[in-house]
């Protein structure tokens, strides 16, 4: 029996990540994957392939919608291939999987293909095919997340779908009907939207990305409705059923009255459930919260003192990124370091256009805690970057305390707020004040400009430019 220093459950970003820094630590590791391809969701089904639609169709709606007024003119008709388009969002998750297969080899860490289950808490049995057993001395537990449902719901994944399947339509929907106005709601229905289809959101809460701050939930509701979405929060789905290729769903809004709508699929995108399918965690004593979570202390230990567990089958934001700081977490403190993660510091991005992108603490969440703050916003459109480029939509918002000027939050959406939220993350992390990211120098014409002018604002309501 192969015996490792740490086996590593699961390969999505917590899990090949936690591997490859254990074994840069000098530890022997294995990582044990059930599927063929490595890279979990984010790799295979969830961020890297929405990205590739999001960038493909925001192509084709500037090639439709805005090349003209750049003087750009395309004679003929500009068509979707949606076949091509799925294809090649195929082409970039396979390179993007098989340079995990590299960084695995690189790194001398032994990759099992199948379903890993503890028989105990240092022995794990596989099942697939690369069946046998191995014993670790430390296991990660990373096993993820899958779609969750509500309790009515028939996914029938033709017509009734999760994002793994809209993300391979055979077709662009006549009407695509998405309950939930969360992350995934939201970049996919904008995909589908700008290749065509009638785009329908009902959202349970009275607003859509609703634990994100109000003002940019109000921001982005704006750009859906311009789009032409139907936007229907404070609608509480009661019924969905499949009628042939016609999907019916009902719904009850705030006055108690049932709405009907009428589509040709419905994508339900309520949030996603920790998996723990199948690892038979039981056997090594491992205890789940109720929440089906993997319980663990603040060094992600289990109750089982060599089992860690990392990612979204753990409490707190279920984001790649945050998955990826765990893993090296734990690899870490096996190796007698002491890491930190400061939660409060992991952003939080929505990829549609424009992006909407956040740090630190909302305005709601500081008004609870009763947290005296002040506010620096400046818009978008008061950029000559922005008016450039023709993304005027947008604004940032710095959250700053009232009497020290640190920085408290950072809320931003606009044209590469994807990437304009590193700024904050790294002054936020270095404890700046808004006054300190107003002094220093940010190149013009840029987007990152307008993060100078909110801090401005904040410090003395004096941004330059508005
Ligand atoms: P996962 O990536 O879920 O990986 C877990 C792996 O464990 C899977 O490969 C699974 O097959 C394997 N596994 C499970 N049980 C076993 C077992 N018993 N034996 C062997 N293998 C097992 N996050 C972002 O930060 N940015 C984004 O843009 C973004 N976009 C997303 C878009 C979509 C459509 C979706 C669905 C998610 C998106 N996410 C995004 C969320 C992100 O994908 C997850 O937060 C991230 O993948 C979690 O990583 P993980 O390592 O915890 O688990
Ligand atoms: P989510 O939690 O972002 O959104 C779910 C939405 O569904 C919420 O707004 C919620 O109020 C609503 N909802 C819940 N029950 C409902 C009901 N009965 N009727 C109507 N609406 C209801 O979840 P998601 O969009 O499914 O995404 C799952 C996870 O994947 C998220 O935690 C997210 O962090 C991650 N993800 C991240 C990204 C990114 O970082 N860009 C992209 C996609 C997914």
């Amino acid at each position: 029996m192969n015996s490792y220093d740490v086996a590593v459950i699961g390969s999505g970003p917590g899990g090949y990540v936690a591997a490859i820094r254990c074994a840069q630590l000098g530890m022997k590791t294995a990582i044990i994957e059930k599927y063929s391809t490595l890279g979990g969701t984010c790799l295979n089904v969830g961020c890297i392939p929405s990205k590739a639609l999001l960038s493909s169709s925001h192509h084709y709606e500037e090639a439709t919608k805005h090349f003209e007024e750049h003087g750009i003119e395309i004679p003929g008709e500009i068509k979707v291939n949606l076949e091509k388009m799925i294809a090649r969002k195929q082409a970039v998750v396979d390179q993007t999987t098989g340079g995990i297969d590299f960084l695995m080899k690189k790194n001398n860490i032994d990759v099992y293909e199948g379903l890993g289950s503890f028989i105990d808490a240092t022995h794990i049995k596989i099942e697939g095919k690369d069946a046998g057993e191995i014993e670790a001395k430390n296991i990660i537990i990373a096993t993820g997340s899958k779609p969750s449902n509500l309790p009515f719901i028939n996914l029938d994944k033709e017509r009734i779908i999760t994002s793994t399947e809209a993300l391979k339509l055979k077709e662009v929907p006549s009407h695509l009907m998405i309950i939930g106005g969360g992350v995934i709601g939201l970049e996919l229905g904008q995909v589908y939207r700008r290749l065509g289809a009638e785009v329908t959101v009902i959202e349970y809460m009275d607003r859509i990305i609703p634990t994100m701050d109000a003002g940019l939930s109000k921001e982005l509701n704006k750009v859906f409705k311009k789009a032409k979405c139907n936007m229907m929060v404070s609608h509480k789905v009661k019924s969905v059923e499949r009628k042939g290729d016609e999907v019916v769903i009902k719904a009850e809004n705030k006055k108690g009255e049932v709405i009907e709508f009428k589509g040709d699929y419905c994508l339900v995108s309520v949030g996603r459930r920790p998996y723990t399918d199948g690892l038979n965690a039981e056997a090594a004593g491992v205890k789940l919260n109720d929440r089906g979570q993997v319980e663990v202390n603040e060094h992600l230990q289990t109750n089982v003192s060599n089992i860690y567990a990392i990612g979204d089958v753990v409490r707190g934001a279920m984001l790649a990124h945050k998955a990826e700081e765990e893993g090296v977490f734990v690899a870490e403190t096996l190796a007698g370091q002491k890491p930190h993660i400061d939660y409060n510091l992991i952003p939080g991005v929505v990829y549609t256009w424009p992006e909407v992108a956040a740090v630190g603490k909302t305005e709601e969440e500081l008004k609870e805690a009763g947290t005296e703050y002040k506010v620096g916003q400046f818009p978008f459109r008061a950029l000559g970057r922005a008016r450039a480029s023709g993304d005027i939509d947008g604004f940032v918002k710095i959250l700053a305390d009232k009497t020290t000027d640190e920085v408290l939050g950072v809320h931003m959406i606009g044209a590469r707020c994807a990437d304009l939220i590193a700024e904050a993350v790294t002054a936020m992390e270095f404890r700046a004040s808004a006054e300190d990211i107003s002094r220093y120098s940010h190149a013009h014409p840029t987007f990152a400009e307008a993060v100078k002018e909110a801090a401005l604002a904040a410090t003395e309501d004096r941004a330059l430019h508005v």
